[in-house]
């Protein structure tokens, strides 16, 4: 029964002030959610004990019978969440799982067509600081002048450069992705079409965004995001054949990963289980609502969204023009305990460490609670404070708002 508390306080101290901080603040970062004291008990299992290199049935190490018991249920409920025939619930992370897929379908040096990080793609899409960018010869593709992603312009880039591999995904853009469009772009090029799902998977799988799984060959994604489970990555795939399945069985193990983190693949068990209940697409649905209501409110406050609006859980506000950075405006609105974060928009003028965006999404305050008419009353707050950025007045008094707002949503209660 030993606990930190009384054996390093240092630590213990941390680790409760951000049991707090996620109490106090309200999480507007995208890419974040809180998982359920089920996962978290998961993970903070004895399963951490267990090494397991191999796959269920076919491990390099004895002693794997209860383990394989917790990864067949991750899988088997992964693949009836995508309806889909091949799923692996050993990457480590989002970023693990996309680079198997690279490796195991491509050679270096090859073709890559992805979605620029500046224009709401991820690092691992390609970009050059990236190794995604460094063994691979990527081509990006971006939006247009209204932030839509310009489905002629990616025929006529992937013709230019003949891909070996399409890259859908992102991890700023707020419209529906026309998946199907998007494999046609990469038959008409004979490329491989790959989708990372991460910032969508959980609206996928409640059904109220549209699966990439009918179209693309294979798809990756995070577990802790809109899946709201552990931190973790998975790879998914529907008719995708037996050579893909199982090249990119062995770049998992023992290509880049030794033995599976068998206590978050029991995490991983709890959040499918989780996001197969009907309560997760009622969940879904209000992040989706949630997200139109404060688009809402930064329109009619004067806030440019790019795209227009939102059809999934995040928007860019678009401040260029206004005279506030979006490093000025995420630590303005961190003082007021709204934690976003700064991200470029199409066409930003500043640097990337400092942008002229910022990136808004409801996962999480959906998580806590939050209904459309807290997120409009929480959206005013915010265009408050980018209206006003250093007047520590109006930070205050919204800062008073919030915590009374988080106070009526407890995280963990
Ligand atoms: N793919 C997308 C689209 C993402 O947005 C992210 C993370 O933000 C990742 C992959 C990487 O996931 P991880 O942080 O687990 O490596």
């Amino acid at each position: 029964n030993c606990t930190i508390a009384g054996y390093d306080d240092e630590l213990a101290k941390a680790i409760a002030d951000e049991g707090q901080r996620q109490e106090d603040h309200v999480e507007l970062i995208a890419s974040e959610n809180y998982a359920s004291p089920r996962v978290m008990e998961a993970q903070g299992s004895k399963l951490t004990n267990k090494y397991a290199e191999g796959y269920p049935g076919k491990r390099y190490y004895g002693g794997c019978e209860y383990v394989d018991v917790a990864e067949r249920l991750a899988i088997e409920r992964l693949k009836q969440l995508f309806d889909c025939d091949y799923a692996n619930v050993q990457p480590h992370s989002g970023s693990q799982a996309n680079q198997a897929v690279y490796l195991a379908l491509l050679q270096p040096g090859d073709t890559i067509l992805g979605m620029s990080l500046a224009h709401g793609g991820h690092l691992t899409h390609g970009a050059k600081v990236n190794i995604s960018g460094k063994l691979f010869h990527a081509v990006q593709y971006g939006v247009d002048e209204n932030g839509l992603i310009d489905y002629d312009e990616l025929q006529r880039l992937a013709t230019e450069h003949q891909p070996k591999m399409l890259v859908g995904g992102f991890s700023a853009y707020s419209q529906v992705i026309d998946w199907a469009r998007m494999r046609r772009i990469a038959d008409s090029v004979g490329a491989l079409f790959f989708v990372d799902m991460a910032h969508v998977a959980g609206l996928v799988a409640a059904g109220v965004y549209p699966s990439p799984l009918p179209h693309a060959h294979v798809v990756t994604s995070t577990t802790h995001k809109t899946m709201r489970g552990p931190r973790g990555g998975f790879i998914v795939a529907k008719g995708a054949g037996e050579e893909i399945e199982k090249k990119l069985q062995s770049i998992v193990f023992p290509g880049i990963q030794g033995g599976p983190l068998m206590h978050v693949i029991a995490a991983k068990a709890v959040a499918f289980k989780e996001a197969l209940e009907p309560a997760f697409k009622e969940y879904q649905t209000q992040v989706v609502k949630n997200a139109k209501a404060m688009a809402k409110t930064f329109i009619e406050r004067g806030y440019k969204i790019v795209s227009g609006g939102t059809e999934n859980h995040l928007m860019l506000v678009d401040m260029i023009g206004k005279p506030i950075t979006g490093k000025d405006a995420e630590a303005a609105l961190g003082k007021a305990h709204i934690t976003v974060n700064k991200n470029a928009v199409p066409n930003d003028p500043q640097k990337p460490f400092v942008t002229s965006g910022l990136r808004v999404g409801t996962p999480a305050a959906t998580t806590r609670g939050y209904k459309e008419a807290d997120c409009v009353e929480l959206a005013g707050w915010i265009c408050d404070v980018l209206d006003a950025p250093t007047d520590a007045a109006v930070i205050a008094a919204v800062r008073v708002k919030v915590e009374a707002q988080c106070k009526k949503f407890p995280v963990y209660g």
